[in-house]
């Protein structure tokens, strides 16, 4: 059988370094597992705009709708701000996004033991929280028709319109009960049932994917007001979370902050299944280029490292490697290792981008 396929585009700032040590693990993946990948790369963003006049150009647009999954490092910078809206390196991500039709946007907020002292929240709220928050990432809000600013006799007029149709609910629904599967079994659904019709369908719509085809997943339902109070109260009440893109994008950033810094977070949208029943994918760090760090060697690669691990669960079907990449992060973490965005106010001497790629490796290598 052929070898699953991987498009590597590292982008802008700190993209290339951190994903130099994602290529570490997929060479120890080859070398120790005997799992192997065609891995091509090409390039996205600002420096893509360099070499083709375009952030994307549609060679690489093809690449990416061909293979198994694609893994983004991050795109932008300083040098491209003044450039046109249209050629702007985020719209290079903007066009994969679309073109991939990736409409499941899964954002992990787990809690690393050795990391819990970083969130805001009492220690015993975060440690060991393990969830996923599922958001809806090509309608709703942000897309509905009537918008714009208009005049009403004598004032402006600000209008947005929140629009679901049942099937963008239904898919959405589905990659979160198939996603429960893998995990705990659970998913909670959050609206506003109690005042957007939108919600009410939304509701009504995820009950009946349920009922029909994931009768054994335990479904809940939540206003999602609600449930910002109880991620803050206590989060690990849940497991997998879904909802609309507006409450997803909020709640989604306020998990993600429960459990400390942004070089840590990763992330993975999802479309529908290719012929070869894998999902439509692009997994990517939560962070950006960070051109206040870029050349330094100080940029975390664990965000990237775990945007790589779900790759390997969600579109590679390979749990067990996702799970043995996670634990070796753990490990790291639990030995003391730091890049410079994970030293307390106790100090100490952080590791550079490459060692923390090293110390991983040897993490791994301790686990056969
Ligand atoms: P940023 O995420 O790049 O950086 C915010 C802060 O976090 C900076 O202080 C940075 O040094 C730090 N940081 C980020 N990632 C880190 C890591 N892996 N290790 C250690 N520290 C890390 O956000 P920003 O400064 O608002 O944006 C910088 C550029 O990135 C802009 O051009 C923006 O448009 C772009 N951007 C791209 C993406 C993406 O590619 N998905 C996402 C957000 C921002």
């Amino acid at each position: 059988m052929a070898n699953p396929s991987l498009l590597i585009l590292a982008g802008d700032g700190i993209g290339p370094e951190v994903m130099a040590e994602v290529k570490k693990i997929i060479g120890w993946m080859g070398a120790k597992r005997g799992v192997h990948f065609d891995v091509s790369e090409d390039l996205v963003g600002g420096c893509a705009y360099d070499a083709h006049g375009t952030p994307l150009t549609d060679a690489t647009m093809a690449k990416a709708q061909a293979v198994d999954a694609v893994l983004l490092g991050a795109v932008g910078g300083p040098k491209y701000d003044s450039l046109d809206f249209s050629v702007k390196p985020e719209r290079g991500l903007l066009r994969l996004r679309k073109e991939m039709d990736l409409f499941s946007n899964l954002r992990p907020a787990q809690c690393f033991d050795a990391l819990a002292d970083f969130s805001s929240l009492k220690k015993e709220v975060v440690a060991g929280l393990d969830i996923v928050i599922v958001r809806e990432l090509t309608s709703g809000v942000y897309f509905g028709e009537p918008r714009g600013i208009f005049k009403e006799g004598n004032e402006r007029v600000g209008i947005n319109t929140q629009r679901y149709t049942e099937s963008e609910i239904a898919r959405v629904a589905r990659s979160a009960f198939e996603l429960a599967r893998k995990r705990n079994n659970k998913v909670c659904s959050m609206e506003k049932a109690n005042v957007m019709e939108s919600g009410i369908l939304w509701r009504e719509v995820v009950q009946e994917v349920h009922d029909r085809d994931y009768p054994d997943v335990a479904l809940t339902h939540m206003y999602a007001d609600n449930g910002a109070m109880q991620l803050c109260r206590w989060p690990k009440q849940f497991d997998v979370i879904v909802t609309d893109n507006l409450f997803g994008d909020v709640l989604s950033d306020m998990a993600a902050m429960l459990t400390g810094s942004l070089g840590m977070l990763p992330s993975a949208s999802l479309g529908l299944p290719m012929a070869n029943g894998r999902p439509k994918a692009l997994y990517e760090p939560v962070h950006g280029s960070a051109p206040d760090i870029t050349g330094q060697g100080k940029a975390n690669p664990i965000a990237c490292i775990l945007s790589f691990a779900m790759a390997l669960r969600y579109s590679f079907d390979l749990g067990e490697d996702a799970t043995r990449v996670e634990k070796a992060v753990e490990k790291v973490l639990a030995d003391g290792v730091r890049t410079a965005d994970l030293m307390g106010p106790e100090g100490g001497t952080p590791v550079s981008t490459a060692q923390m790629g090293d110390a991983v490796i040897a993490a791994l290598d301790a686990s056969l």
